[in-house]
């Protein structure tokens, strides 16, 4: 996946152009089934949540429509990002200096607003408690694009050579292309085997 939960968010539509497009976080449910997976909910408040939006339908689409402009606002400012990051010929990066942040700002706002601040071993970490409040999962993902923007891993930032998903390469070297090896590489490799044998035929 995209290595960072900034980016495994903004990843959570499946070809988001193609004809099997398919969205991990679509619905209210699905978004808290995501979160669950992915660790930023335990599943009894993933059921908690599931029975309050049940109560609450105009919350629920509120809710759901909110972390659909995140994620627009997480690929938008990270798209761009990884571009720049892979136009080496450009020389040193330069960065907008005003990217999304007055878009990004309210969600880093209100998670800081809803979080405690809890010790954890030598350091203290923001956590949100045990809530009912629909949209407690975007907190965390609002302050993890935070993290991120102002992180040295901010470098390593790149956009799958075959499909839209964005992902930090830790390689060495930042050779990595692909968002998955055994998907998109895989892909990609057969295309280039296929368009190999048929420049072969032809010759
Ligand atoms: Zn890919």
């Amino acid at each position: 996946m995209g290595g960072h939960l900034a980016l495994d968010f903004a990843n959570t539509v499946d070809d988001p152009q193609g004809h099997q497009r398919y969205d991990h976080a679509g619905t209210y449910p699905e978004l808290v089934g995501w979160s669950a997976r992915i660790g930023i909910l335990q599943s009894e408040q993933a059921d908690a949540l599931l029975a309050a939006a049940d109560e609450h339908p105009h919350v629920r689409s509120m809710t759901v429509r909110r972390a659909h402009a995140l994620r627009r606002i997480l690929i938008d400012t990270f798209t761009e990002i990884a571009v720049i990051n892979s136009d080496v010929a450009a020389g040193p990066r330069r960065l907008s200096p005003s990217m999304y942040w007055d878009e990004l700002r309210p969600f880093v706002t209100e998670a800081v607003a809803h979080a405690d601040l809890m010790p954890s071993d030598s350091t203290y970490q923001l956590t949100w408690p045990e809530t009912t409040r629909l949209d407690v999962m975007l907190g965390p993902i609002g302050l993890a694009a935070l993290d991120l923007l102002t992180s040295s891993q901010l470098s390593r930032l790149k956009k799958c050579a075959g499909c839209p998903w964005l992902f930090l390469d830790q390689s060495k070297n930042l050779s990595r292309r692909w968002c998955a090896m055994n998907d998109c590489g895989t892909h990609e490799k057969i295309r280039r085997y296929v368009t190999r044998r048929a420049a072969k035929k032809r010759a």
